[in-house]
């Protein structure tokens, strides 16, 4: 089957807009479906080790570019934007 559309229709993870993106140039970030935020963070804004189970139920959520600029400008999200 021919792949014929690159791009993709998702709500980004932080404003929940939806936007069209390719799969393959996407920024995304990686989340917990159990708590809603990445493997190794905890709800309070710590850091902790990432356990298997986390990391198994995380899933990858697409980030509108509008987003991942405004993260980058912030400045304060580390190492958590990739
Ligand atoms: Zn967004």
């Amino acid at each position: 089957m021919p792949d014929e559309q690159p791009t993709e229709t998702g709500n980004c993870y932080a404003c929940k807009r939806e936007f069209s993106y390719d799969p393959k140039e996407v920024t995304t970030f990686l989340v917990d479906l159990a708590t809603g935020l990445p493997p190794g963070l905890t709800a309070f804004g710590t850091i902790r080790p990432a356990t298997p189970e986390a990391v198994q139920r995380s899933v990858d959520l697409p980030v509108c570019p509008d987003c991942v600029a405004a993260a980058k400008r912030a400045g304060e999200a580390g190492g958590l934007w990739r």
